[in-house]
């Protein structure tokens, strides 16, 4: 029987609440204050403590996901790994959900804690422009507290054609702290641009799956955008109910993070 993954029409409350919650309050200067907020990088933390306490997080924004966020990330890695995909990739499989240990700094007030994760988990969608109506429950667009700021409500909002993402801004998620974790100077590593791509937008549906936000796609989006597709296939097909022997393939991706990492920790 084939599974089908990302299906909204019969989620649980908590699911619709957390989608609702991000629409209503994922303005611009909300993202603005979390950019702030989360710019710190004053915790220090192994990276593989920081995989181990995602263990104790659920993501309630997620239709298909029953298991803790390390079996998730072991199991895109190896299937990523089985396909013959380069080392790069295999590791962003690993790594591409750690953004959620925002939640050890996080509050339920404002989406990031354990309960409340609307700041944190779910599809991300960009702010300062028009919201589309490809976004999963789009009855909710209309609750959006920027909606009727005549600067942000149009097509192209505050932006540019052409511009680029790396110059619009997304709702606040793990995808953006972990980018700005992983492109700050106090941690060091050799991940390629398109590994911190797909990590930066994987969450941003619109984009990858229903073709939205074409109007901002610089030179540089058209050659990385094939990466998002690639991953999202591991991302969403690894969710499966196969668990992964976590003794066994630990010193492998150890070695993985040795190779790309300077440090065994990070700055978060
Ligand atoms: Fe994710
Ligand atoms: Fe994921």
């Amino acid at each position: 029987m084939e599974t089908i993954f990302r299906d909204y029409s019969n989620v649980s409350d908590a699911v619709k609440e957390n989608y609702l919650l991000a629409r209503t309050n994922q303005t611009v200067d909300f993202v603005d204050n979390m950019i702030k907020k989360y710019s710190t990088f004053d915790m220090k933390i192994k990276i593989w403590d920081i995989l181990q306490h995602l263990n104790s997080l659920v993501d309630v924004s997620d239709p298909d996901m029953s298991h803790p966020n390390l079996y998730h990330a072991f199991q895109t890695a190896e299937m990523i790994k089985k396909d013959g995909h380069p080392e790069w990739l295999q590791l962003v499989g690993l790594i591409h959900d750690m953004g959620k240990i925002m939640y050890l700094k996080g509050s339920n007030e404002i989406g990031t804690g354990k309960n409340k994760q609307w700041a944190m988990v779910g599809d991300t969608f960009i702010v300062g422009c028009k919201l589309p109506d490809t976004l999963i429950f789009k009855e909710y667009n209309k609750e959006n507290l920027d909606k009727d700021n005549s600067k942000y409500n149009t097509y192209l909002g505050i932006y540019k054609e052409g511009c680029g993402l790396y110059n619009v801004k997304c709702s606040w998620g793990h995808d953006e702290y972990l980018y700005r974790i992983l492109t700050n100077s106090e941690n060091s590593n050799t991940l390629p641009e398109e590994a911190l791509y797909i990590i930066r937008y994987h969450s941003l549906y619109a984009y990858h799956d229903k073709g939205s936000y074409k109007q901002f796609m610089s030179e540089k989006d058209k050659e990385l955008f094939k990466y998002l597709k690639l991953f999202n296939q591991y991302d969403l097909y690894s969710k499966s109910d196969i668990l992964i022997d976590e003794k066994k393939v630990k010193s492998y991706y150890n070695n993985l993070l040795n190779k790309f990492f300077k440090n065994d920790y990070l700055y978060i």
